[in-house]
């Protein structure tokens, strides 16, 4: 592990340098493997936050009360500790920047990893397709990469970006806070108008199927919406 930060109080992004790492695909995601000195061993997935530098990859973990890899990881693990990392994983949850398609992407708390994985390989190639982000969190506080979006959504054919609070809004905020509805979805639907997009939602298993579900009765056809789920509810 070579470097830690913060992104809130409660989420860590962890730099890892992998020896000879030949690259990923943005919305892949590795298996971390930690091993206690009784042998003990624990595995969880976690996305690629965002495209190698060479041979160093990140990953965002959210802490979960009571969690037993995502505790370690943000309070407990420090630069210099060797992390068993397997991977890249996943080849259906990745967005091809071939393919000049609209894209929406939605997504629940930490589920915003690989998706802001795809914001960054966007800007790192300099490619203009529309993106449109719809990211829940409970509070402003818990805007992972918050200030990085903000910036991205700011420029002149960047992605545009809506949170949307679950439990307090920001003064400003006219949308009161509260679980995704589906006119959430159908605002977000109407910002990539003009084609079909494709849609990419990541989360705890419970707001993907919601989200999910939302997409389809808003008109989306099943085979352009991809899912990732974090598991928990
Ligand atoms: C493909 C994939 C990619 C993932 N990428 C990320 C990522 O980028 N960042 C990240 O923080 N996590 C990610 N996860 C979730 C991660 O793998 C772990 O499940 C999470 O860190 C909890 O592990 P833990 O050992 O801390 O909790 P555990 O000790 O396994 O579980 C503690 C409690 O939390 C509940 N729980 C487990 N996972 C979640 C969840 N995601 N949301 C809500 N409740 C949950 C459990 O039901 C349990 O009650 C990903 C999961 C998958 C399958």
């Amino acid at each position: 592990m070579t470097g830690s930060r913060a992104e809130t109080a409660t989420a860590h992004t962890l730099s890892l340098r992998v020896d000879e790492w030949s690259g990923h695909l943005p919305g892949q995601h590795v298996d971390v493997r930690l091993t206690a000195p009784d042998g003990y061993q624990a595995v969880r997935s976690y996305s690629l936050a965002a495209p190698a530098d060479d041979c160093v990859i990140e990953i965002t973990v959210q802490r979960l009360p009571g969690g037993e890899v995502s505790a370690f990881l943000t309070d407990i693990a420090m630069i210099g500790d060797e992390l068993e990392v397997r991977g890249p994983l996943g080849n259906w949850f990745v967005w091809d920047q071939d393919d000049p398609s609209p894209v929406l992407l939605v997504a629940g708390g930490s589920g915003v990893v690989p998706l802001m994985s795809m914001i960054r390989a966007r800007d790192e190639a300099d490619i203009q397709t529309p993106f449109h982000l719809i990211h829940s969190v409970r509070t402003p506080q818990d805007r992972i990469y918050g200030d990085e979006l903000t910036r991205l959504a700011a420029q002149a054919g960047g992605p545009s970006v809506t949170w949307l609070y679950t439990r307090t809004a920001p003064p400003t905020e006219t949308r009161p806070p509260g679980r995704l509805r589906q006119n959430d979805l159908d605002d977000g639907s109407s910002r990539t108008s003009g084609a079909t997009p494709t849609c990419f939602i990541c989360g705890p298993t419970g707001f993907v199927e919601e989200a999910a579900n939302h997409l389809l009765a808003a008109g989306h056809h099943a085979d352009r919406i991809r899912t990732e789920r974090f598991g928990g509810r």
